[in-house]
């Protein structure tokens, strides 16, 4: 089967190696030439609008496939006239724009924070009589990585907020006082059987996913954060988070018509679970599939696109997954820790830049925490910025 790929990022090129052993060709398309899967499949070279580009990519494919959500929607409408796409246009649709978002996850009873349309000051002074502060602000469309995000603490920095994003259409949604952030990894096949990997907990800081623990347990946060409302729960609480999760995530596979891997990322307030956002992709959050389940999410995506079955999402243990960003540490001494494995993404090094991730797997939480901990010696150890995990 030939698959192709929009865009040539370190996602599409993790698919790509999941996609071989399953007898895929691929090809991609991206405008850079020197796109992180430059070496490993065949490039058509083009933006997401070209339409040349993305006749060519179609014809050239059985089913295409996107690593990010902002290729534009009517670039896949365009691709669907020629060749099958996975996940649908309509996925691309909704998770581009937050309210779109929050309206579909509303619409199927799955928790949200507050929120509300802002489309001009007088509306963003009745979303904060509403809502309350502290509130975010932020763009519908476009942003990522907590880009586009203005948090409002008190009513004199409604204007600022206004002048500084007010030129887009906008959301304002409650803040959070989370007890953490987690996320659900699902694969939805083309006959329409979902498979759930299990809830995954994760760290940001800048707005970057940095750490993600799985399965996330409760007793990290009892371990870690004693004095927190969320160290008093036990493993009944994490079981119920996950059926929870779940459920959620199989209405919005079967809402969609899915099939593919999709993330949605949540807020957990004591034993609740509110949806912030989805992502109709394989995702950050799931790159410790890749040693630490028995089906990696990147083999479950192409199983899917496929039209193969889909394989299972058991665990193999306590993992970990710490993304190197900026610079690249000592992959020596990272490769010398037991059952961690590292994978670069073949990009030149800069500011804020994930170049590779590392992924640890290990029978029991202590011992994954004691790797985790060697990781993050080894990169303090050249000051790389990636420590403060
Ligand atoms: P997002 O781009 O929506 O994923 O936001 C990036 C990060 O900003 C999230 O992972 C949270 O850490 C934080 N954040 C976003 N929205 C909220 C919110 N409503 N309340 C508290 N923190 C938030």
């Amino acid at each position: 089967m030939r698959v192709g790929i929009i865009g040539g990022g370190q996602l599409g090129r993790m698919i790509a190696l999941a996609a071989y052993p399953l007898g895929a060709r691929v090809t991609f398309l991206d405008p850079a030439p020197d796109a992180p899967m430059n070496f490993l499949a065949k490039q058509i070279c083009g933006t997401y609008e070209d339409e040349h580009a993305l006749e060519q990519l179609a014809r050239e494919s059985d089913v295409v496939t996107y690593e990010f959500e902002n290729v534009p929607v009517a670039s896949a409408q365009l691709i669907s006239q020629f060749t099958k796409i996975f996940p649908p246009p309509e996925a691309l649709r909704v998770s581009q724009d937050r309210l779109e978002e929050k309206s579909l996850f509303q619409s199927l009873e799955i928790l949200t924070p507050k929120f509300a349309q802002v489309d001009s000051l007088m509306d963003l002074e009745k979303a904060v009589d509403e809502i309350g502060l502290p509130a975010v602000l932020k763009t519908r469309r476009m942003g990522y990585d907590g880009k586009g995000q203005f948090v409002i603490r008190t009513r004199d920095e409604i204007e600022r907020a206004w002048n500084e994003l007010g030129n887009a259409p906008l959301i304002l949604e409650a803040f959070v006082n989370f007890t953490r952030e987690v996320s659900i990894i699902a694969a939805r096949g083309q006959g329409g059987a979902c498979v759930f990997y299990p809830l995954v907990e994760n760290h940001h800081r800048d707005g970057i996913l940095r750490v993600s623990l799985a399965p996330a347990e409760a007793r990290f946060l009892a371990r870690h954060a004693p004095t927190h409302e969320g160290a008093a729960r036990n493993d009944k609480d994490v079981a119920r988070n996950d059926k929870q999760a779940q459920e959620y995530a199989r209405r919005v596979l079967n809402e969609l018509n899915y099939v593919g891997v999709l993330a949605i990322e949540f807020f957990q307030v004591g034993d609740k679970l509110l949806a912030n956002e989805m992502a109709p992709r394989v995702h950050n959050s799931g790159h410790w599939t890749m040693e630490g389940a028995v089906t990696s999410q990147f083999e479950n995506h192409a199983r899917a696109i496929l039209g193969l079955p889909l394989g299972s999402t058991e665990t193999r243990g306590f993992s970990a997954m710490v993304n190197l960003i900026g610079a690249l540490p000592d992959v020596n001494a990272l490769l010398q820790i037991p059952d961690a494995h590292v994978h670069l993404y073949d990009k030149t090094p800069r500011a804020g830049r994930k170049l590779g991730h590392v992924t640890i797997v290990a029978k029991d939480e202590t011992t994954r925490d004691e790797r985790l901990i060697q990781v993050k010696a080894i990169l303090s150890a050249n000051n790389t910025n990636n420590t403060n995990f």
